[in-house]
């Protein structure tokens, strides 16, 4: 049997291998990132040592002078980095660094741009921040204790080729060691001064001290050890939000705004906040995380606060400094604590206020913003009703009136430029802006120049429920129930009442066609080029809704819709003199079909008999062509 003392020579797990030899051979002109990734891991473990030593004292860890130091070598050409935090087990060094969470590295791979700048970046991100040391070491030592454990010292070793080894060792106290010996070419890397750049560039805001030697050798503070957060907003430059978003919050690119706060009032507390520009690529996974950090005085308490933020801000990064809550709050005590419901409700109103903002200042980083998270906010409406007026100036929303796509128009847009006797707000849904703005519906809507939004989003079916109304404005399906223009429509109203009366036998005749799949028959006053449309009632599903749910599988229930017919279009027209000729005429009866399946086309719906309906259609040309 090998004894634990001898050293023991281990394979790196497959995964690791791959990145690994990514990182040495093909990767990175910005070899500096790894400095940056050692300083987070070892901050890491200090924050993990201080919680530790907070939740559970029965450890007897102590946890003052925590601190990170690092010497630099150039002669020898080794950079040490150390920290008294939480160290490691053997076990953990194992699975730690022997090991890659197999998501981590496959997200991390699929993500790489080739953009050297980002992609070093994504390293911290994706939890692969270790290895990148190898890009300029080809020897790399760690030698760890971990805190409140009775196991020794362990020293794990390797080249990063394929193996490492582990050795017991001897260290005093608890934490890490990692010691960096620099590939030849590298060297420069061990230069005091290079080693004192970099942490200023890409560590500053490290909350605990990092010491290097000076001149005489004795120990000084090399970064500001006051948390970012914890600073004035007046002392913290863009440069370094920026950093801290990317480094500190693993955020992707810059961010879109920041939102820093040192509240001192009945609560007490600071808060950096990001909005990003770019969403994280778990953002609808079912195991997303909330970005949020929470801190009570300095100490970190725990990543990804549910509790913090509701649902719908989960795309927002951050730290939040509390002084009001105990060091040893609890998940569970977060749940219904009065500074957290306080603190949050603040934080979620200073954010919306900050997206009004922007709509405002800047409508186009805003209309990119709601690209990426437009629909996320759209399910607020759901959730927080006490924000929904907040929210509803935050819609936007594709228009008739819009150009494109990215031409979007907030309901306040709407609302002043309405036409001058509109009582309503008009919107339809649809899969697509093509399906929906060739809708048939729309015909007197462009007659009259009255705007109507499209609801293209598949949620849009679902949180339309939840806003029916914006200030005294009802919304209105232009494909529901009885459309009622007022002043606007009087024209099409007084044609529609007489129209009724042209084609009354006529509306009975195809209603006994269609009796099995139409309400009822009408003349109409919204379309102008078509010939008819289907209208649901002013409470039932829209036919988009109707598509979702049973492409979902679910039981739609049937409702019937009204067919509405224009007696100014030549083929009711046509229908209609056939009618009054012979009012059984069994033409009627393939027109009345053909008729009802167009509308349905229209709408973007299956004809429940295709066969029939291309029979219908063949029979029809071959009658034209015949003549
Ligand atoms: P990440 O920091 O994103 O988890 P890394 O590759 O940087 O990914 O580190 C892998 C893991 O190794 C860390 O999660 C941590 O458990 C362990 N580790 C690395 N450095 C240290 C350290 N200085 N002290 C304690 N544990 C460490
Ligand atoms: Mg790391």
């Amino acid at each position: 049997m090998q004894s634990e003392n001898t050293a023991k020579k281990m394979e790196f797990q497959a995964e690791a291998k791959q990145l690994l030899r990514l990182m040495i051979h093909s990767l990175y002109s910005h070899k500096e990132v790894f400095l940056r990734e050692l300083i987070s891991n070892a901050s890491d473990a200090l924050d993990k040592l201080r919680f530790d030593a907070l939740t559970n004292r029965a450890l007897g860890i102590c946890d003052s002078g925590l601190a990170v130091r690092i010497k630099a070598d150039k002669e020898a050409k080794t950079i040490t980095i150390s920290d008294n935090g939480i160290g490691m087990s053997r076990r953990e060094v194992i699975e730690n660094i022997g090991t890659i969470a197999r998501s981590g590295s496959k997200a991390f791979l699929e993500k790489m741009t080739g953009d050297q700048k980002l992609d070093s970046n994504l390293i911290g991100q994706f939890g692969v921040g270790f290895y990148s040391v190898f890009m300029v070491a080809n020897r790399v030592q760690v030698i760890t204790r971990r805190a409140g454990s009775d196991e020794g010292a362990v020293m794990w070793e390797s080249d990063g080729e394929s193996s490492y080894t582990l050795t017991d060792a001897v260290k005093d106290g608890h934490g890490t060691e990692v010691i960096i010996y620099l590939k030849e070419d590298e060297g420069e890397f061990a230069q005091d001064w290079q080693v004192r750049s970099l942490v200023k560039k890409y560590s500053d805001f490290i909350a605990f001290p990092i010491y290097m030697p000076d001149k005489e050798g004795k120990e000084e503070v090399v970064n500001q050890t006051k948390p970012l957060w914890r600073r004035a907003v007046s002392e913290v430059t863009a440069e370094q939000y920026d950093e801290f978003y990317a480094q500190a919050l693993g955020g992707f690119g810059k961010p879109l705004s920041t939102l820093h706060t040192n509240a001192e009032g009945v609560l007490e507390y600071s808060s950096l906040i990001f909005i990003p520009a770019e969403p994280a690529f778990d953002l609808f996974s079912l195991e997303r995380k909330h970005g949020v950090k929470l801190y009570v005085k300095r100490v970190f308490i725990m990543d990804n606060c549910k509790e913090l933020l509701p649902e719908y801000l989960r795309f927002v990064r951050g730290i939040i400094d509390s002084e009001d809550l105990p060091l040893n709050v609890s998940r569970e005590m977060l749940q219904k604590n009065a500074v957290m419901e306080r603190m949050s409700k603040a934080l979620v109103s200073k954010i919306l206020g900050k997206l009004k903002e922007l709509a405002e200042n800047d409508p186009k980083a805003y209309g990119g913003f709601w690209k990426n998270f437009g629909v996320v906010i759209k399910e607020g409406l759901h959730t927080d009703y006490e924000n929904r007026e907040k929210l509803l100036e935050l819609l936007r929303f594709q228009s008739s009136m819009g150009d494109s796509a990215d031409d979007l128009v907030s309901l306040k847009q709407y609302v002043d430029r309405m036409r001058e006797d509109q009582k309503d707000i008009y919107y339809i849904t649809g899969e697509s802006r093509d399906v929906a703005q060739k809708s048939p519906h729309l015909e007197v809507f462009r007659a009259k120049s009255i705007e109507v939004l499209y609801l293209v989003d598949p949620i849009d079916e679902w949180v339309i429920g939840d806003m029916l109304s914006y200030g005294d404005k009802q919304l209105r399906s232009v494909t529901k129930g009885d459309l009622d223009l007022g002043e606007l429509g009087k024209e099409e109203a007084d044609r529609q009442k007489a129209a009724q009366t042209e084609v009354q036998g006529l509306s009975e005749r195809i209603k006994e066609v269609l009796a099995d799949m139409v309400e009822d028959v009408r003349a109409t006053g919204r379309l102008k080029d078509s010939p008819a449309c289907l209208v649901a009632g002013e409470h039932a599903m829209g036919a988009h809704l109707e598509k979702i749910m049973k492409a979902m599988g679910q039981n739609v229930p049937k409702s019937k819709k009204i067919l509405e017919i224009n007696a100014d279009h030549a083929i009711i027209k046509n229908m209609n003199v056939r009618y009054e000729k012979d009012s059984a005429d069994p033409e009627l009866e393939q027109w009345a079909l053909l008729l009802y399946e167009g509308a349905l086309i229209a709408e973007g719906q299956m004809v429940p008999d295709p066969l029939g309906y291309s029979r219908r259609v063949n029979d029809v040309l071959a009658k034209i062509s015949a003549s």
